[in-house]
């Protein structure tokens, strides 16, 4: 059988796999004059979220075919997904500058919380209970919700202190950054970490040349 490419991993997820940051990222080279739309349509939010394991293969074809036939219904969830993505950006990065939190992307995401939570059902699960989605058939926003009760948990545990951005100058991805000694800089080593590098090598062995 010919492999879904829509199983093709989402680009970048080797550095974040939280559904929030992960979301935060679709926007790549944040930090750029013009960055670029990962999001471009909503089977493109169906295959970010299925690489986060916020849909089942089931769940994520089911909500494929139903924005084909919505194309109109689908465009206003992406629009959707992209606000809520905004405010998270807008809530990490005043996180990691240890600032209060921004009120209006504050409140976007307290709004898709409780769409999130008004569509989850606690039942019997493991030694005790867990959230299951109680639509039979996915809603077309579980992507966003998935992103929103992520972005809720790391706001209200100690992941919280471990919200960093990229150092490069123009990547902006957010990460957690869970080393030991809190000395993570880069979203990945091979993305930025090593580009980086080199940079400040040339720079250094240029510098040398002049004296
Ligand atoms: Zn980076």
């Amino acid at each position: 059988m010919k492999a879904d490419p829509f199983e093709k991993p989402w680009h970048g997820l080797e550095s974040e796999r939280t559904p929030a940051l992960a979301l935060a990222n679709t926007l790549d080279w944040r930090l750029r004059e013009k960055p670029i739309e990962l999001l471009r349509d909503y089977s493109e939010l169906v295959r970010w979220a299925r690489s986060v394991d916020a849909l089942e293969p089931t769940e994520a074809r089911a909500l494929r075919a139903w924005a084909e036939e919505h194309p109109r219904a689908a465009a206003r969830v992406l629009a959707e997904a992209i606000e809520v993505r905004e405010a998270i950006a807008a809530i990490a990065g005043a996180l990691m500058k240890g600032r209060t939190l921004p009120s209006a992307p504050l409140a976007r995401l307290d709004q898709a919380c409780h769409a999130a939570h008004e569509h989850r059902a606690l039942r019997p699960g493991g030694t005790g209970a867990r959230w299951v989605w109680r639509d039979p058939s996915p809603d077309p926003h579980r992507p966003v919700w998935a992103a929103a009760l992520d972005a809720e948990r790391i706001l209200t545990s100690a992941d919280a202190a471990r919200v960093r951005q990229c150092g490069d100058a123009e990547c902006g991805w957010f990460f957690l950054d869970t080393s030991r000694n809190k000395s993570r800089r880069w979203c990945s080593m091979e993305a930025c970490g090593n580009r980086n590098k080199a940079r400040r090598f040339y720079k250094r062995a240029a510098g040398r040349g002049g004296h």
